[in-house]
């Protein structure tokens, strides 16, 4: 398959071929139909985040369609649309997996990171990391959800706003413009479900 090759640090990015990877157990190969670009891109490019080795391919906002899976995979079908977030798994037992953030385990498995990333023409992940795309989302739309629109989601879930209370979004960027949308659309949720409480 093709990929987006980072060569070394602070190297260019180069379109090479490099095996198309094989899902182990409880794994999914997904044949990539969008991947989002990030900033993230840029600082994994310069050696600013801890991972492994380069020569490697990066990209972790992927969506595309499931052809392959691993064994032991139950809960997902070939042809399945889906997405991947960064982080795809961790190890369950230390401090921050037990206090439910798995995205500051030291031994998490992220897209991109540990593992080849998503710029490439297939990509292999876990399957239970996988999200099913709703029909009427494209590939295109759904890609940077899986970076942008969770870390903005994240900001809200922990800011837990309250009825009347007013959100602010600091820089309308490719994080904000969702940040604006979740927040709009949390109102109109919010309104259905006290009509639906009557
Ligand atoms: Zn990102
Ligand atoms: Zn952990």
């Amino acid at each position: 398959m093709q990929a987006a090759v980072v060569p070394a640090i602070h190297g260019k990015w180069e379109v090479k071929d490099v095996p198309t990877p094989h899902p182990a157990t409880n794994q999914v190969l997904i044949k990539i139909h969008a991947s989002g670009l990030c900033y993230t891109d840029v600082h994994i490019t310069e050696g600013h985040v801890p991972s492994s080795a380069f020569p490697r391919t990066i990209g972790h906002e992927p969506a595309g369609e499931i052809v392959e899976l691993g064994s032991g995979v139950t809960s997902r079908k070939i042809g399945d649309r889906v997405g991947v977030p960064w982080v795809q798994a961790s190890c369950g037992r230390f401090e921050w997996c037990q206090r439910g953030k798995p995205m500051f385990c030291a031994q998490q498995i992220a897209t991109g990171i540990n593992t080849p990333g998503s710029h490439a023409e297939y990509l292999v992940a876990y399957a239970d990391a996988t999200t099913l795309l709703p029909n009427g989302i494209s590939y295109e739309q759904a890609a940077p959800v899986f970076c942008a629109g969770y870390t903005v989601w994240s900001g809200l879930r922990f800011a837990d706003p309250k009825p009347h209370e007013k959100i602010a979004v600091l820089g309308i960027g490719g994080l904000g413009h969702l940040a604006i949308q979740f927040s709009k659309a949390a109102v109109f949720l919010h309104r259905w479900y006290n009509a639906l409480k009557g």
